[in-house]
């Protein structure tokens, strides 16, 4: 059986994730795309012969369409989200779920009310194989309890429009959601540490900046994102447990000697470094919605890192730690 999408958001990612649906995943094809920009979806749409249709709303209510992508920017997700709900289709919701606590809780309320899976929330890390190998490791026991987890997250450069609340909402979140995952435990506070910036940002962004969150086990994180480092794109994680520590792979790549230098590729863009765990994600998104049984980061994990994001915004601010406040899980997500 063929899985039939509809995008919604025709930008950078969803383009990527229309040919990533045509070209490299298997059991699912692209039916129809729309975007606020006609024009565009029609140029998304054309070369793997899907439809350009005019809202979100369409794509969800179009008959032929049995699942949908929301990759449209970060405060449309959720009316498409709850749209998709709404009409029984599974959703797979590109980062954030949504802007808004209020709306993330809707979401969650929305999806135990329907009483079955319909969303996944793009967090790709946890389909990276670095990442994998960590929990694998850390999940056998051999290390004992995690104590510690050292993360650091730079880019090459960050656009002028880049703010300083983004470190936290646009890539910090990845890691609160890879760490909740790795520890299965969430962030309970989080604090900023600023220092001297790089001349090599725009006046108004502080970069870099030091954050750290404590969990409910008592396991403490500490994250760099410096969006401006020049060098490459960076991602580095460490644990620390009681027997030992496990630390992420770089991604593989070869060394040359030459000319009297020890030289290997730094990666310039998290398309290339996470571009095999996006393949993995929509393959499990798509096999998962086939079977009506969806089981990547959910609706839950989307609230979750929403609420740390908002607390973590909220200490780079205050200069204080601020405490991450949830509501209580529902059992419908029961690790
Ligand atoms: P983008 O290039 O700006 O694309 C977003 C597209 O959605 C634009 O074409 C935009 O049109 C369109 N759009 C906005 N509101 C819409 C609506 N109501 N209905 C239909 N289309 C709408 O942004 P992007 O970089 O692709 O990012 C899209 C989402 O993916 C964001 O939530 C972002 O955080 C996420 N993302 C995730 C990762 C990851 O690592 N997982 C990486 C990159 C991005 P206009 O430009 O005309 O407004």
């Amino acid at each position: 059986m063929t899985l039939n999408v509809g995008v919604i958001g025709a930008g950078m990612i969803g383009q990527a994730h229309i040919r990533r649906l045509a070209e490299r995943v298997s059991g699912a094809r692209v039916v129809a795309v729309a975007d606020v920009d006609a024009e565009r979806a029609k140029q998304a749409a054309q070369p793997v012969g899907a439809r350009a249709l005019a809202s979100g709303e369409d794509v969800i209510a179009d008959p032929g369409v049995d699942a949908v992508v929301v990759a449209s920017w970060g405060p449309a997700h959720a009316q498409h989200v709850l749209g998709a709900i709404a009409a029984g289709k599974p959703v797979f919701c590109e980062k954030p779920l949504a802007t808004t606590e209020e709306d993330c809780r809707q979401i969650v309320a929305a999806e135990v009310a329907a009483g079955r899976r319909l969303v996944q929330v793009g967090f790709m890390r946890r389909y990276d194989p670095g990442y994998r190998q960590m929990k694998a490791v850390l999940d056998s026991g051999d290390l004992g309890a995690p104590l510690l987890i050292h993360c650091v997250h730079r880019n090459p450069a960050a656009a002028e429009s880049y703010h300083s609340e983004m470190a936290t909402q646009d890539t910090a979140v990845h890691e609160l959601d890879v760490v909740r995952w790795l520890l299965a435990d969430e962030i309970v506070s989080a604090q900023v540490v600023t220092g001297r910036s790089t001349a090599h940002r725009s006046p108004h962004l502080i970069d870099p900046q030091v954050m750290l969150f404590e969990t409910a086990s008592g396991v403490r994180v500490d994250l760099e994102v410096f969006v401006n480092c020049q060098y490459g794109y960076d991602i580095q994680c460490e644990l620390v447990a009681e027997l030992g520590t496990i630390r992420l792979p770089d991604p593989a790549a070869v060394t040359v000697r030459h000319r009297a230098r020890i030289a290997t590729e730094v990666l310039q863009g998290w398309p290339e470094r996470f571009a095999a765990a996006f393949d993995a994600e929509f393959a499990e998104w798509v096999a998962g919605a086939t079977a009506g049984r969806l089981t990547g980061p959910s609706a839950w994990d989307g609230y979750a890192v929403a609420v740390a994001s908002d607390a973590t915004v909220r200490a780079l601010h205050s200069g204080r730690i601020e405490q991450v406040h949830l509501s209580t899980r529902p059992a419908f997500y029961a690790r």
